[in-house]
């Protein structure tokens, strides 16, 4: 078959970065996320559209999504040009689950499922490579390199009250995109709490077997 094209569902500090990247590695498909797209783009000019703010920025650090026009611009962009991709960060409400729709159809939908209280500790101690884009943890994942660890910086958005207001965007927005496709009968959810490698082990499974 030709590449697949997988869709990556779960809230915030889920582990979608880290398992997207080795999704990308192994089953050599572009890796298309809409996080890291907004967070190069930040300060990019949007006053045209006559929104509430003037640039992703304003959004993103508040927690807030992005408006739909932007981002629903970006993915489509974005997946014309690939062939099998993996999609981390996008739909995440019913409005771009239908944008989606009419941009491409879906080999796999997989979830991560990640208890509360786990996801805030992840995210606040997330740390990314400024350099790579490579993904850390202070405890579950530091960095071995001492080069490495001093570069390493944090989001500006994964701070403790910041990630409380995300993590409301989620239950409120996002959910309801797990609902649609559970309904729909192809959500697979694999347990996100696991250690990384168990985790992928399941994720590999699952696009194995689609
Ligand atoms: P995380 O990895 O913690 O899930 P992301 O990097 O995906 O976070 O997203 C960071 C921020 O970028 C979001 O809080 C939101 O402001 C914006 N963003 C990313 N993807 C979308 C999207 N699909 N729709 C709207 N806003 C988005
Ligand atoms: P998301 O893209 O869903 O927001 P990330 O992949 O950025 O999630 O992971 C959030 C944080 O949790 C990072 O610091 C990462 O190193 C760590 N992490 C990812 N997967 C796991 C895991 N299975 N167990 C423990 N920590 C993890």
């Amino acid at each position: 078959m030709a590449q697949p094209r997988i869709l990556i569902l779960g809230a915030p500090g889920a582990g979608k970065g880290t398992q997207s990247a080795t999704i990308s590695d192994h089953f050599d498909v572009e890796h298309v996320t809409t996080g890291d797209a907004l967070r190069s783009n930040k300060q990019m000019d949007i006053s045209h559209l006559d929104l509430e703010y003037e640039t992703p920025a304003e959004y993103m650090d508040q927690g807030e999504l992005v408006p739909d026009e932007v981002v629903n611009a970006i993915v489509d962009e974005a997946l014309s040009s690939a062939d099998g991709f993996i999609l981390d960060g996008y739909p995440r409400n019913l409005e771009q689950v239908e944008a989606l729709e009419g941009m491409t159809d879906l080999d796999v939908v997989l979830a991560l499922d990640v208890s509360e209280d786990e996801l805030v500790h992840r995210l606040t101690g997330r740390r990314m490579d400024p350099e790579t884009g490579d993904i850390y943890h202070l405890e579950y994942n530091p960095a071995e390199d001492p080069a490495v660890e001093e570069r390493l910086v944090q989001r500006e958005d994964d701070s403790e009250e910041t990630v409380r207001e995300r993590l409301r965007v989620y239950r409120e927005n996002t959910e309801p995109v797990l609902e649609y496709y559970g309904d729909k009968g192809v959500l697979e959810r694999v347990d996100g709490e696991q250690a990384p490698d168990e985790v992928w082990e399941d994720v590999r499974a699952v696009i194995e077997n689609a």
